[in-house]
């Protein structure tokens, strides 16, 4: 989908609502208060009324895209931007194209990031586990003076407070003057892990861990993986050990060597290399409380590879209950398949549903 595309499908909001409006209900407005059918007509607005519960609503309400702001056109631009983005788009870079402020746009791609952890992911076959740890590396100090774990960050926090009634140690100026900036976020701290199981030819899922333990291990693995239908593949990493009590279980010990036959952990591996690749090339730093969201992007990226619909994936999972992330749901329902198809329908064959209703 690509914004010459979108510029000419919809020329005006009224096309773009139109098409929001068929990706959601179908020929039909349902009322999002009281489910019924029976609403009167559109107001300028784009808003209908209700004629059982007498209230007013359009196709936003309760959404993803409730209350926006934003026209519904700069909202499929954005999707067409963002689903077009193999590698991760700046939120800057947005805000150049869509021409809306820097800080809309950041908000605008985390919203889409949040549009994009909708769904149910299910594993089964042969599936590989593994985590990374996101972030910089905690780093020792390599002096006589500082022998022992002391945190090489500890250290300057130590000499941050020694020194500064003494002299000022202004970041700011050094990056005015253009020679360096702070180390990267998360340099010296403990790094953030994240912890992710692939099919082999299948989905991803991947989720920022608190502590990488058996017990959160275990209840990762049976909320997503067929527990009777696969094969876990791990490293030989003690927490995955008991693994074999309660799954098929391979382990690869990586001291010594890295895939034997088809036995390995390659897939998850590479996902790794695609998130990491991601966040520094394209994201710089991400700090930790945002980080689930850009693992959610590369994982539905990912799981999307293979489709060429990320742009009505998107569009029709907008237009989801925001505040039900439908569990069980996996990408096969119907529902979701309806759904998709409709948004498929409209644009491929670039006839627009004249009204919803
Ligand atoms: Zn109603």
């Amino acid at each position: 989908m690509n914004l010459i595309k979108i510029a000419d499908s919809f020329p005006t909001e009224t096309e773009a609502t139109n098409y929001f409006e068929y990706v959601r209900w179908g020929n039909k407005p349902i009322c999002c208060h009281c489910g019924s059918k029976n609403a009167s007509k559109r107001y300028v607005d784009f808003r209908y009324f209700c004629n059982e519960c007498r209230r007013k609503f359009s196709v936003t309400s309760d959404t993803y895209l409730h209350h926006t702001r934003l026209s519904l056109r700069v909202w499929l631009m954005c999707f067409a931007i963002i689903s077009d983005a193999k590698k991760g788009i700046s939120a800057l870079q947005l805000h150049r194209h869509l021409g809306i402020t820097p800080k809309t746009a950041w908000k605008m791609y985390h919203q889409v990031r949040e549009i994009m952890s909708d769904g149910f992911i299910s594993l089964n076959g042969i599936v590989e586990m593994d985590e990374t740890y996101v972030g910089g590396k905690p780093r020792k100090f390599q002096s006589a003076k500082y022998t022992g774990a002391m945190d090489y960050n500890e250290y300057l926090e130590d000499k941050l407070e020694d020194l500064t009634d003494r002299f000022t140690f202004d970041n700011n100026a050094i990056k005015k003057n253009g020679l360096t900036e702070d180390a990267p976020r998360g340099r010296g701290t403990s790094k953030v892990p994240v912890v992710g199981m692939v099919q082999r030819n299948g989905d991803v899922i991947a989720e920022v861990m608190k502590k990488t333990n058996w017990k959160n291990f275990k209840a990762m693995v049976q909320h997503y993986v067929d527990m009777d239908e696969s094969v876990l593949i791990t490293d030989e990493f003690k927490a995955y050990s008991k693994f074999d009590t309660i799954i098929e279980h391979i382990k690869i010990d990586h001291s010594k060597m890295y895939s034997y036959k088809g036995l390995n952990t390659n897939s998850i591996e590479s996902f790794w290399a695609i998130v990491k690749r991601g966040i520094i090339g394209q994201y710089h730093s991400v700090s930790e409380k945002y980080l689930p969201n850009y693992v959610d992007e590369f994982c539905f990226k990912y799981n999307n590879r293979k489709f060429d619909d990320m742009f009505e994936t998107l569009v029709f999972n907008s237009m989801l209950p925001s505040d039900t992330i439908i569990k069980g749901m996996t990408t096969n329902s119907k529902k979701i398949r309806d759904g998709k198809k409709r948004a498929r329908d409209v644009v491929s064959s670039q006839k627009m549903p004249s009204k919803a209703a």
